[in-house]
C-alpha cells in the first residue's frame, strides 16, 4: 500500500474523483461524509473490490470537534493511522450579497470551510511522521472574491490558504508537506446547492480556456502534491481554474 488517506467529503464531486484516482494509485482510503451514506458506502464497495486497497466510509461532521476526533479514532481502529490527508468537505449557500448575511449564515460557511479544516490538520499532524502530506482544497473563489454571489464563501478559502501556508512552516521540519489546490469552475452538485446548477456552463466563455473543469482534472493535482513526487513541495498552490 502506498499510504492511507483521509479524504473528507468524499460522497460525491472532487472528494469521490479523489478517491478514484489514488485507489487506483494504491493507496488505502477513509472516505468521510456528512449526509449522503449510501453513496460513501457505494463508492468503498467498489473501489475496494476494483483496486483491492482496504477502503472504508465513516460518517462524520467535520465542522464539530467531537465528531473529528471520533473519525479519526475510527481511522485508527479500522484502517491504522493516515499517513495522508485531504481536507475537501466544503459547503457553497444561496447566492447573495454582503449586505444580506445573517450571523447564522457566515458562521455556517466557516465552521464547515474553516474550523473543520483546521481540526482535521490537528488531528493528522499529531499521527504523522515524515514522509506525511496534507493537502487542502481551497478555491479560486479566495483571489477573485466571489462578489454578488458568496463573498462568505471566498473568504473561507481565503483563510485556508493562510492555514495553509502557517501550518506548513510550523511542521516543515518534521518533515510533513501541506499544501492546496485551488479549483475554478468545475462541474459538480456544490452549485446547485448556491442555487444555480447551470452556473458553470453560464461562466464558460469568461474562462481562458473556454470551459468548466472535470472534478478528475482537480484529482490529478491534489493527488500529485500529495505524493512524494511533489517532495520538494511545502507551503504552496496550484490552481486549476482554466487560467482564471
Ligand atoms: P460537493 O459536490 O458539494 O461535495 C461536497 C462534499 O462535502 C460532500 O461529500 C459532502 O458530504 C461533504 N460535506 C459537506 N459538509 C460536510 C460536513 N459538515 N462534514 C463532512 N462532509 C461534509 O462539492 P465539490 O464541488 O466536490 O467541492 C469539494 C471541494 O472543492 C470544496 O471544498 C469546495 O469548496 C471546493 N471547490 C469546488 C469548486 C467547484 O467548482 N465545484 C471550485 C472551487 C473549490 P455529503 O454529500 O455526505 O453531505
Amino acid at each position: 500500500m502506498r499510504g492511507k488517506v483521509l479524504i473528507t467529503g468524499a460522497s460525491r464531486g472532487i472528494g469521490a474523483a479523489t478517491a478514484r484516482y489514488l485507489a487506483e494509485q494504491g493507496y488505502g482510503l477513509c472516505l468521510n461524509y456528512h449526509r449522503n451514506r449510501a453513496a460513501a458506502e457505494a463508492l468503498a464497495a467498489e473501489l475496494g473490490e476494483r483496486y483491492g486497497v482496504p477502503c472504508i466510509a465513516v460518517q462524520a461532521d467535520v465542522s464539530q470537534e467531537a465528531e473529528v476526533v471520533r473519525l479519526f479514532e475510527e481511522m485508527d481502529a479500522r484502517l491504522g493511522p493516515l499517513t495522508h490527508l485531504v481536507n475537501n468537505a466544503g459547503i457553497l449557500q444561496p447566492q447573495m450579497k454582503v449586505l444580506e448575511m445573517s450571523a447564522e449564515r457566515i458562521n455556517k460557511t466557516l465552521g464547515t470551510n474553516v474550523t473543520s479544516y483546521f481540526l482535521c490538520c490537528r488531528e493528522a499532524v499529531r499521527r504523522m511522521t515524515a514522509g506525511g502530506s496534507i493537502v487542502n482544497v481551497s478555491s479560486a473563489a479566495a483571489r477573485l472574491g466571489s462578489a454578488g454571489e458568496y463573498v462568505d464563501y471566498a473568504a473561507s478559502k481565503g483563510a485556508i490558504d493562510v492555514l495553509t501556508r502557517g501550518l506548513s512552516l510550523e511542521v516543515a521540519a518534521l518533515g510533513i508537506r501541506v499544501n492546496g489546490v485551488r479549483p475554478g469552475f468545475i462541474y459538480t452538485e456544490m452549485h446547485a446547492d448556491g442555487g444555480e446548477p447551470g452556473r458553470v456552463d453560464r461562466i464558460k466563455g469568461n474562462i481562458p480556456l473556454q470551459r468548466g473543469g472535470q472534478p478528475a482534472e482537480v484529482a490529478a493535482a491534489i493527488a500529485w502534491l500529495l505524493s512524494d513526487e511533489a517532495s520538494y513541495a511545502t507551503g504552496t498552490f496550484i490552481d486549476v481554474a482554466g487560467g482564471r
